[in-house]
């Protein structure tokens, strides 16, 4: 598995032309920084089936005390400020710093890109790293949260809900997200198994509006055949091949 040189190469060439880069990046981009993903063997997801259960709108409103028992548990939420970029993020960010015009669509919610240094991040998913209330809007950082089993509104004492999109919930983004891959001369998808919908139909539009679009995945997606150029590979490895021979 990896890159082949000829793949590589090409995909040299699809970034070294394009000025506009759309870059939509799921869990695997975040695994080698230590935060596992869904749905690889290691993944979370493959513990517990009903996860998606557990971290949806639904779960919530019913029972806050318990999703917030089984958030933390699934998302390590004490642990978050522990991660750090890895290879793949650096990438991204070199590719800013290097003049592109790079925006960043992620599912992630573990903030890496940000501190990677990437100036255009659109967290599809929300963030981890706050909370809100239903009720009054109130803010409320990750400190506060930390400190409260069941983190209640300083303002107005509701439960207060990670401002992270649940299953259930629209994405909010998501006609800006679209916007991007189309208006971008390329599309990266980058550690997404892209069963998540509605991101997994980024690719399918920018691919049928003539985009370039190059994945960088382990495993293969329902989505491949959409692609000019599937690697098969690890983000953080192909990466560094890319910066290295460029
Ligand atoms: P996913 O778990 O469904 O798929 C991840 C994909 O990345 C898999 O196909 C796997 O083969 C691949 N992968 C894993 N590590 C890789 C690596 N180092 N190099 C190349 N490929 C690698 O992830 P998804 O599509 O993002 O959907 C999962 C949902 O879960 C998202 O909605 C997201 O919000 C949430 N989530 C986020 C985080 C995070 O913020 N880091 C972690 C877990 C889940
Ligand atoms: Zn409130």
């Amino acid at each position: 598995m990896g890159a082949t040189e000829q793949q590589l190469q090409y995909l040299r060439q699809l970034v070294d032309g394009a000025n506009r880069i759309a870059v939509l990046t799921g869990a695997g981009m975040s695994t080698e920084s230590g935060i596992p993903d869904f749905r690889s063997a290691n993944g979370l997801w493959s513990k517990d089936m009903s996860l998606a259960e557990a971290i949806s709108i639904d779960y919530f409103r019913r029972d806050p005390a318990g999703f917030w028992r089984v958030f933390r548990d699934i998302f390590r939420i004490k642990l978050v400020g522990g991660y750090q970029p890895n290879a793949g993020h650096r990438y991204l960010a070199a590719l800013e710093a290097d003049g592109k015009e790079v925006t960043i669509l992620t599912q992630n919610i573990d903030g890496l890109h940000g501190r990677a240094g990437n100036r255009r991040v659109l967290e599809l998913h929300g963030t981890l790293l706050t909370a809100s209330c239903p009720d009054c809007r109130a803010p409320h950082g990750l400190d506060y949260v930390q400190q409260h089993e069941l983190p209640l509104c300083r303002r107005c004492g509701a439960a207060l809900k990670p401002d992270v999109v649940l299953y259930g919930e629209a994405v909010p983004l998501i006609d800006v997200a679209f916007q991007a891959a189309l208006n971008a001369d390329l599309l990266l998808v980058m550690g997404s198994s892209l069963e998540v919908s509605p991101v997994n139909l980024i690719p399918v539009e920018a691919a049928q509006a003539g985009i370039p679009c190059a994945l960088i995945n382990y495993t293969p997606t329902r989505f491949d055949a959409l692609f000019d150029l599937c690697v098969q590979g690890g983000i953080g490895e192909t990466c560094g091949r890319l910066s290295a021979a460029s």
